[in-house]
């Protein structure tokens, strides 16, 4: 599935989980419809802490398919680690990655090599 674009609320939605979580870090998946990311899917019991991108690999269930994935950087740097380039290939291609203090600019789309991708907010 070719993502190109994700919803307005549920960039807003996301960067809001960021803030909360604040300052430990916050991760999710994203299901999309139609190329666009429209909907976040946390798992129910998902632990949230500072090494959560990688723990959370082991809690997916076998058979889940996600188009991406967004996870917050507490200490600012809007960039994947190495952690988050073995973790995206996992989950789909379109990953965000969404930096402190979580304003409506601070973030950026990876594709699943880490590469910054472009992505259109939808209204
Ligand atoms: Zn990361």
């Amino acid at each position: 599935m070719n993502i190109h674009a994700i919803s307005r609320d549920t960039l807003s939605t996301l960067l809001e989980m960021a803030k909360s979580q604040h300052p430990l870090e916050f991760v999710a998946l994203l299901i999309a419809e139609d190329g666009v990311l429209s909907d976040i899917n946390l798992l129910p019991g998902t632990r949230l802490d500072e090494r959560s991108a990688s723990i959370f690999t082991d809690m997916i269930p076998l058979g889940m398919s996600f188009a991406g994935s967004a996870h917050s950087h507490p200490n600012g740097v809007i960039h994947p680690s190495d952690a988050d380039i073995s973790f995206f290939p996992r989950f789909g291609s379109c990953h965000l990655i969404i930096g402190y203090p979580y304003g409506p600019d601070d973030w950026q789309a990876f594709s699943r090599d880490g590469t910054p991708r472009g992505l259109e907010v939808l209204p």
